[in-house]
């Protein structure tokens, strides 16, 4: 039999822990494959999904800087896919190219499931307007919020954002960072400036005991949010959650089985 062939397309990559996450899952579900890292030329997303199609590949993960790239490229597009104008997964089959995205996905069990939050009825922060909050805006507001504040540093970009779901204008609402008042349950950074070791400047009254702050970044370190946010009280989380559940739930869309996410999230966290 033939191994099903996967992999992860970005630029760097390098760093990419999806391959071991990827091989967990394959591991405790049994299933044969194989999911590598593949570096593709800035300029070059295009001819390397059409070189791993012609290699008989049977979908990809797409990261940075590709998200866009990978929906454009794309013969047909998930409702979420569409509405994030972002595809983190591809799948090919029938000579198609499908694109989906798990991001928001991913965020949402692990709030829901791995912090043990129910959203029905809360109100969220979402901190960014960029690709990341973009992605998340449906399956948050799938998990009926009463209301979520989108924040950004760029007011304008974030009323692009909000307008883009007015569908949902009775439960958004838009702000610039130094004005957002306080009483949120949920708090999520989902601006890449943590990657710059910086804090979006929003009020410390918005973090407070009962609060969980997330950031979607990850790394060795807690990242300055979360420092923060749990020095004014907040429960914190790191992105790395959110990454093991959007991977189990790609694998899920080629496999057709949801991995158990714990145990490899409690490896990833111990290696590091
Ligand atoms: P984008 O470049 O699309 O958006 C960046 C956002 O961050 C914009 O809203 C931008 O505001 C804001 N921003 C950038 N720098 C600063 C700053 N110094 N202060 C305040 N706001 C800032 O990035 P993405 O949306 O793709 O990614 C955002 C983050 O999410 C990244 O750190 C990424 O690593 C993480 N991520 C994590 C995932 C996971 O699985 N854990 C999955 C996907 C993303 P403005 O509009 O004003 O420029």
């Amino acid at each position: 039999p033939v191994t099903d062939k996967y992999c992860v397309i970005g630029n760097p990559i390098a760093h990419s822990k999806s391959p071991q996450i990827h091989a967990a899952y394959a591991q405790q579900t049994g299933q044969e494959l194989t999911y590598e890292r593949c570096l593709a030329p800035l300029d070059g997303f295009e001819a390397t999904v059409r070189r791993l199609v012609a290699e008989g590949y049977r979908g990809a993960n797409v990261t940075v800087p590709f998200k866009l790239d990978a929906a454009r490229l794309a013969t047909r597009l998930a409702p979420r896919a569409q509405a994030a104008g972002a595809v983190n997964t591809l799948i090919f089959e029938h000579g198609e190219i499908v694109g989906d995205n798990t991001d928001g996905p991913g965020l949402v069990a692990d709030i829901v499931r791995n912090a043990g939050v129910s959203l029905a009825d809360k109100r969220i922060l979402l901190l960014g307007a960029g690709g990341a909050a973009r992605g998340a805006l449906l399956p948050l507001l799938t998990e009926n919020p009463r209301q979520i504040v989108i924040a950004n540093r760029t007011l304008a970009t974030a009323e692009r954002l909000a307008g883009d779901f007015a569908a949902h204008a009775d439960r958004l609402a838009v702000s610039g960072f130094a004005d957002v008042e306080g009483g949120f349950d949920v708090v999520i950074n989902a601006t890449s400036a943590s990657l710059a070791a910086d804090v979006p400047p929003v009020p410390p009254s918005v973090f407070g005991p009962g609060v969980l702050a997330l950031d979607m970044m990850y790394g060795k370190e807690p990242t300055v949010f979360m420092a923060f946010a749990a020095r004014h009280g907040a429960t914190v989380r790191d992105g790395l959650g959110m990454l093991v559940e959007q991977a189990a739930e790609a694998f899920l869309l080629w496999r057709g089985v949801r991995p158990e996410t714990n145990a490899v999230l409690a490896a990833m966290r111990q290696a590091g």
